[in-house]
This record gives structure tokens, C-alpha cells and sequence, in this order.
């Protein structure tokens, strides 16, 4: 069976430290399109998995698959998602060391498809008795619930992740799953009021719609016909190829009574959303620059479904008041402001939906009595670096996110590695390499990044505009090397951007920002109003969402950016006190084809994901490294002193072979467990096919 599994694995490089011109793009391409042309998609660099989207279902996630991994060592199989996960749950379990999974790649490369592989694997590993049965169900039946609502169509994936995720799995003593927590990050709420052509709303609201019963949509207000709903007609028409939302909703009503959402509690929920799309479609004109309600049976609808009065909704939806010098004064709203103010409540409603769902769900996850914190395996499921043709908010706080991630990389990888050589007593050169603090610096820097100017810009309404916010930039910013603007670059350079453009270097590549829109995003604004209706619904959801406190609470509440800013450096606490895995996904085209092998766009994710210079890092050192014991095992075949039956301590065991290899003094050091090899090469070659 073993046998079975290493022959399959002939083709290519199984790890990339093993290629020769390692610093050669384009071979590193080629290694990955041999593999991924005979099924071999996984491929390591040392410890780093990369993966590359088979689009098309691989025989290789079975039982018998997870047995075949299950107490390997990593180096002993070929490599998969399963061995990382082995490797990741034995140290925790064996060794106690916190765990965590970092997945990236950009959309479509498979991050969400490999992090349910990590569960699904921990799930098998790990105890069967009842009680872990239970929280093991609750865990996997989150990844519907959470995709139903966070996940939608887009032009890239027909099942994108629209949040990123960070899932903590709490283990016992036994090593079986106790409980879970899942945090979330910035949900793309822009999309519950618009949809670019091909891509669809949040799944639920198809879903809903098409797998509700007659009894539930009729107490919901809800045609099952799309088109009567403005926020759905957008983008694509609702049915996708592959995706049937019906069965789809299903099993989400199943998902959440596993979950423990009580029947009222789904009644609620299906409320928000059906009073979403009631929202979308009230609608204005206006009478004297007054916005009138257009169809007040859309208000009524929502009114009646979120339990709240409906002559004050309306009033809501068409006035502000604004507290001035100690009193209220209300305005009425233009008919552009009313829109505003309906797609601001909607999103909000959404966006806050979402954030109750998970915390409903870590709820329901909560481990009865926490036995230790220590033992605890994160899985990041979260946005890749993002260069689109226009890049706007939503880009720049992503790819903060990624040079926060790779600052991480830095920490965790470079430092863990200095430490294993300190360990082993080894001697050994720092490799260098670029730190990417400074862009993390000039973004997120008390009173002198990016971040600090645009809430300084949010924080004077009325006198700012996305452009004064672009000039306070360009004059703090303009000589930083890592920021480029059209006022002080070259006549060349201006030609690529815009008067209203801003661009970052980043460490994986240049992206131009334009700055429309930066201030709104930012500022996230929702009428005080319309919170206060909210706290006064009788829908004991949109009542915690929306508490009192909030609207009566004088004082600025963060702006968007700084709330993810503090959310993201609370995850680097998180992650930073953990061992980490790395898994990088990749695209192999942008057909969603199972054939095709786009040499170009997969060069483009290598350089983004920093493949190389990961590579490069590895291969500094020592690149190779095995205890003892391992090696001997491995490789006494290869000396006569050691073959067969070689009694001695394993280390002079070691120092027979590598003499007998003829390695060179500078070739490999002893280290106290393990031989530490600069360039594996020397040895494979000694074997007619490496399979280790
Ligand atoms: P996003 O950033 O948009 O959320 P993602 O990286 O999470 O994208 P996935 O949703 O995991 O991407 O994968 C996209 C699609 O690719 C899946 O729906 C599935 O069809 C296919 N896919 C991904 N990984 C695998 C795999 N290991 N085997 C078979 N198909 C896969
Ligand atoms: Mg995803």
C-alpha cells in the first residue's frame, strides 16, 4: 500500500529544495506543471506546502488516504495536505506545542477547499467517542453555515470566500477535539447592494429563496421570483452551473440545528434576510429635494418582519438628526441621501448578521470546561494579495493584511530557524533577506501612516475629500521609497497613473490605489437614526446587533480601517505565540479548467507568494535536515559498516555514512539530534529515484 502511494509520486521534484537552479523561475514553473499534469499536486518547499488546484476531484481524500498518513513522519510520505495536518496535529498533541495553519493564494487557488481537508483530517485522526463526535459535527457544520452567508459567485470562483477566517480547534488531553472559536475578518457587506455582472449576491439569498418552503415564504413576503428583487438583479441571473441552491439551503437548516440555533432563532435570522431584499426595494423620489418613499409596502414589509414601527422606519429612511450643541435636529433627506442611507442600513444589518452568526456558532463551540489554552490549532483561511485593474479600500486593507502575514513569515519562519541551528549548537551565516517592516511602518505607523492620515481626513466631514486626503499623502509620504504618487514621480511614470491614484511597492509588487471612495469606506457611516430604529426592533438579533448604547454614545466610533487594523494585530498576537505551517495555493488558470497549465499566471502567484524567495531562505542554510535516527534508518543501506544490522550510537552511525558519502567539512554539521546538510543533492544521487 505504502508502496502504492510512493510510486505515484515519481514525477517531478517532490520538494523544491531539491532543484538545482533554484533560482530559476522558470524552472520552478516547470516542476509545478509536471506534477500538476500527472496529478501531483502537491509539492514542498522544506516545510512549506504548495498546492496547485487540481479543478477536478482527485481520488486522494479517502479513509484509506488519511490512514496512509496517519503517525508518518512527514518526510516519509509524499507530500499533502494530510501530512501537513499529521505533522501539525502530532506536535501539538505529542509535543504540546500551540498549532497554526496559514493558507494564502489568491482567489480560486483552493485555500477554503484546503482548510476543510485540515479539519477533515483532524476530525478522522483524532477520538470517536460520542462526546467528540458531537463537537466535531459542530465544527465541520460550521463551514456550511459560515459559506451560506460569507460566501458568493464572483467572476473568479463560483464559491468565494467573501471574509477571512481564522478557526481555533481546542484539543483535550486526550488529543480530541473540545471545542472551537472562529473569529472573522472584514466581510465584503458592498456586495448585499451591488454586484458586478456574473456574479451573484450572497449565497443565502438564493438559497432562501429556492429551497424555502411555500409555508416559509409566504410568511416572509418573498416571491421566488429573482427579478422582484432589486438587490439580486445586479449581477448574474441566479442560477449557476453546479451550485443548487436548493439543497444547498437544506443543508444549512440542518447545519444550524446541528449547531444548536434554536427554531426561533432561524426564524429570526431568515427575517434579517428576507428584510433585506424588502429594503432593497423600497425606493424614493423626491418632492421640493425631499425624498418620498415609493413603495410603502416594501417599508411595511421590513417593518413587520423586524418588529419595529413602520411610520417610524419611514421617517428613518427619509430624515437625519444630527445633535447639535446639545439638541436634535432633524433634516429631511434628498432622494440620493435617502438611497445612501437604505444601502448603509442594509449593509449594516448584513455585515452584523454575519458577525452574530459567528459568534453564535463560537457559542455553540464553546468547550464545557477548558482544559488548557496551550492546546489549540488555528487554521487561516484568509485573502490573498490582490491586484486588479482598479484597486480601491477594500485592496489596500487586504494587502495590509498580507504584508502583516509576511512580516509573520519573517518572524516565525527566519526566528524559528535561527533557533533550531541554536538548538542543534550549529554555527551559521543569517541569510538576508527583504523585511517588509517598512511598508507595514508607512501604512500603519502612529500619526505618520496611511492609516493615521485618512482617520485624521475621516475625522473633519465637510472639509475633506478623498483628494485632500491624497494631498495630505503625497506631501507627508511623497519621498517614502515605498510610496509613489503622480505629483512627485517621473514624466514616465506618471503616465501609468492617475491625478487621483496612489501606489504602494509592496514586497510582492506594485499596486495602484485609486482614492475614490477611501474617506466613505472609511468613515462606514450609518444614520443615527436608523440605529436607533434597529435598537428598538422586536428581533431579538437586529436587537443585540443594534444595542442602545451605540446610537446614544457621543463619541466617534473606529473608523473601518483602524477597527481591522486592531483586528489584524490581535490575529499577529494570536498566530505569533504559535508553530506555524504554511500551505500557498496556486491557480493553474483562470478557466476553472482541469487541463490547462497557464505558465504565465502561475509564475505571476509564485512571485507573489514570495515562492522564491522562500526558496531562497531554505536553501541559504542548511536545507536538509534529519534526526539521527531517521537518517540511519534511511540510509544505512549505503555503507557496509552500517548495513545490515549497525549497533552503535546513531550519531557516529551518521558520521560513518557522511564520511563514506565523502561530504566535505563546509557539505553538513553535526548538530546534537540531527545531521544538517547544505545541499541534499550530494546525497540523492546516490539513490536511482529519491522517494523520501
Ligand atoms: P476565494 O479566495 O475566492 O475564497 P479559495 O482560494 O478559497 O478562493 P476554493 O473555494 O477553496 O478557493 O476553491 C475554488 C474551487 O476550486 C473549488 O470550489 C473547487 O471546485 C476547486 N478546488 C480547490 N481545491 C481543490 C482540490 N484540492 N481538489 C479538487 N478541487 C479543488
Ligand atoms: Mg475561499
Amino acid at each position: 500500500m505504502e508502496k502504492g502511494l510512493h510510486e505515484r509520486d515519481l514525477v517531478g521534484l517532490q520538494d523544491f529544495i531539491l532543484l538545482e537552479d533554484y533560482q530559476n523561475e522558470t524552472a520552478f514553473v516547470d516542476n509545478l506543471k509536471k506534477r500538476f499534469q500527472a496529478n501531483l499536486i502537491y509539492t514542498y518547499i522544506g516545510q512549506v506546502l504548495v498546492e496547485v488546484n487540481p479543478y477536478k476531484e482527485l481520488p486522494i481524500y479517502s479513509e484509506d488516504d488519511i490512514m496512509q498518513y496517519t503517525r508518518k513522519h512527514f518526510f516519509e510520505v509524499p507530500p499533502h495536505v494530510f501530512a501537513i495536518s499529521e505533522n501539525a496535529y502530532r506536535s501539538l498533541t505529542e509535543e504540546n506545542r500551540g498549532q497554526c495553519i496559514l493558507i494564502s493564494g489568491e482567489s480560486g487557488s483552493g485555500k477554503t477547499e484546503a482548510s476543510k481537508r485540515v479539519l477533515q483530517y483532524i476530525a478522522a485522526a483524532s477520538g470517536h467517542i460520542s462526546t467528540v463526535e458531537g463537537v466535531k459535527d459542530k465544527l465541520l457544520q460550521s463551514n456550511p453555515l459560515l459559506e451560506a452567508f460569507g460566501n458568493a459567485k464572483t467572476n473568479r470562483n463560483d464559491n468565494s470566500s467573501r471574509f477571512g477566517k481564522y478557526m481555533d480547534v481546542q484539543f483535550n488531553f486526550a488529543g480530541e477535539p473540545e471545542g472551537g472559536n472562529i473569529l472573522n475578518y472584514l466581510l465584503e457587506k458592498s456586495r448585499v447592494i451591488h454586484q458586478s455582472g456574473g456574479e451573484r449576491n450572497f449565497h443565502i439569498f438564493y438559497q432562501l429563496l429556492a429551497g424555502g418552503d411555500d409555508n416559509l415564504l409566504k410568511e416572509l413576503q418573498l416571491k421566488r421570483n429573482l427579478d422582484t428583487f432589486y438587490y439580486l438583479t445586479d449581477g448574474d441571473n441566479g442560477n449557476v452551473i453546479g451550485i443548487n441552491d436548493a439543497d444547498n439551503f437544506r443543508t444549512i437548516q440542518k447545519a444550524m440545528t446541528v449547531i444548536e440555533i434554536s427554531p426561533k432563532e432561524q426564524s429570526e435570522i431568515f427575517e434579517i434576510v428576507a428584510s433585506i431584499l424588502h429594503m432593497g426595494n423600497v425606493g424614493f423620489t423626491e418632492e421640493e429635494g425631499k425624498a418620498k418613499i415609493l413603495k410603502p409596502e416594501s417599508v411595511r414589509a421590513v417593518s413587520k418582519l423586524l418588529g419595529c414601527e413602520e411610520s417610524m422606519l419611514s421617517a428613518a429612511l427619509t430624515h437625519r438628526t444630527i445633535e447639535a450643541r446639545g439638541e436634535l435636529v432633524t433634516s429631511p433627506l434628498s432622494r440620493e441621501s435617502a438611497i445612501y442611507a437604505r444601502d448603509a442600513l442594509a449593509k449594516a444589518v448584513y455585515d452584523r448578521l454575519f458577525s452574530w452568526l459567528v459568534s453564535r456558532i463560537n457559542q455553540s463551540l464553546h468547550p464545557e470546561n477548558t482544559s488548557r489554552k496551550n492546546n489549540v490549532m488555528g487554521i487561516l483561511d484568509i485573502y490573498g494579495f490582490e491586484i486588479f485593474q482598479k484597486n480601491s479600500f477594500e485592496q489596500f486593507c487586504i494587502n495590509f493584511c498580507n504584508e502583516k502575514l509576511q512580516q509573520l513569515f519573517i518572524e516565525l519562519t527566519l526566528k524559528s530557524e535561527q533557533e533550531e541551528y541554536l538548538r542543534e549548537g550549529i554555527e551559521w551565516v543569517p541569510v538576508t533577506y527583504f523585511d517588509n517592516k517598512v511598508i507595514c511602518n508607512l501604512i500603519e505607523e502612529k500619526h505618520k501612516g496611511i492609516i493615521s492620515i485618512m482617520d485624521e481626513e475621516c475625522l473633519r466631514p465637510g472639509e475633506t475629500t478623498d483628494l485632500t486626503f491624497l494631498n495630505k499623502m503625497n506631501d507627508r509620504l511623497g519621498d517614502h521609497p515605498h510610496y509613489v504618487c503622480h505629483e512627485f514621480a517621473s514624466t514616465a511614470v506618471q503616465k501609468t497613473l492617475g491625478r487621483d491614484d496612489f501606489r504602494l511597492v509592496h514586497y510582492a509588487g506594485d499596486v495602484t490605489y485609486n482614492v475614490n471612495g477611501f474617506l466613505d469606506k472609511n468613515n462606514d457611516l450609518l444614520f443615527r437614526d436608523l440605529k436607533e430604529i434597529m435598537s428598538r426592533t422586536k428581533n431579538s438579533i437586529t436587537l443585540k446587533c443594534f444595542p442602545a448604547e451605540e446610537y446614544l454614545d457621543k463619541r466617534r466610533p473606529n473608523t473601518a480601517v483602524t477597527q481591522f487594523r486592531n483586528s489584524l494585530n490581535n490575529l499577529m498576537e494570536i498566530l505569533m505565540c504559535k508553530e506555524p505551517s504554511y500551505i500557498r495555493c496556486i491557480k493553474p488558470n483562470d478557466l476553472k479548467s482541469a487541463d490547462l497549465f497557464d505558465d504565465s499566471l502561475v509564475l505571476h502567484q509564485v512571485k507573489y507568494l514570495g515562492l522564491m524567495e522562500n526558496l531562497r531562505v531554505r536553501r541559504a542554510g542548511f536545507a536538509y535536515r534529519r534526526s539521527y535516527e531517521m537518517f540511519l534508518r534511511r540510509y544505512k543501506c549505503l555503507s557496509k559498516q552500517t548495513w545490515p544490522n549497525y549497533k552503535g550510537p546513531a550519531k557516529d552511525g551518521v558520521q560513518i555514512l557522511a564520511n563514506e558519502l565523502g561530504y566535505g567539512a563546509e557539505d553538513y554539521r553535526m548538530g546534537k539530534t540531527k545531521i544538517f546538510i547544505r545541499f541534499p543533492k550530494t546525497l540523492f544521487d546516490t539513490e536511482d529515484a529519491f522517494q523520501l
